[in-house]
């Protein structure tokens, strides 16, 4: 299904025109318009999932192989360092195009990018309640 108002969807199925990487019946990879370093390429199904909770499984599955794919082709051109494999859900997420995509960012020794988080505490509270929660 396409969602006429999405703009992930005019791009992924070429209504839009775009810097194509790869494309299959699936996917189109493309170069993100704000790259957060050199490379920074967007993975996008071709149908219309909002996120990854609403991802068919043999999409989410294909996606990964995709990653990869492309992550060590990238690799292989731009000679990166590194690679992030980035996919936002939520708008407190930093999700900002409700059309599932996978970041994939190569990094370079002192880029900055900055993906970081300050790591916190895992307390015995919230390891309780995780885990009962899947024990349920
Ligand atoms: P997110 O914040 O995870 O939803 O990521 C959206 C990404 O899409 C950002 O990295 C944007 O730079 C990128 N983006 C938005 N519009 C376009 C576009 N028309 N072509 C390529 N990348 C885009
Ligand atoms: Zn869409």
């Amino acid at each position: 299904m396409k969602d006429q108002n999405c703009i992930f969807c005019k791009i992924a199925n070429g209504d839009i025109p775009s810097a194509t990487l790869y494309e299959d019946d699936d996917f189109r990879v493309i170069l993100d318009l704000g790259p957060a370093a050199k490379g920074h390429a967007l993975i996008l199904p071709k149908e219309h999932f909002a996120d990854l909770y609403e991802l068919p499984d043999e999409i989410a599955a294909k996606a990964l192989v995709l990653a990869k794919k492309i992550a060590s082709k990238l690799t292989e051109i731009l000679k990166c360092d590194g690679f992030n494999v980035v996919q936002n859900n939520g708008v407190c997420a930093g999700q900002t195009v409700f059309h599932f995509h996978i970041h994939l960012i190569p990094r370079y020794e002192n880029d900055h990018v900055g993906l970081g988080w300050t790591p916190g505490k895992l307390t015995e509270e919230d390891k309780a309640e995780i885990l009962v929660g899947f024990s349920e």
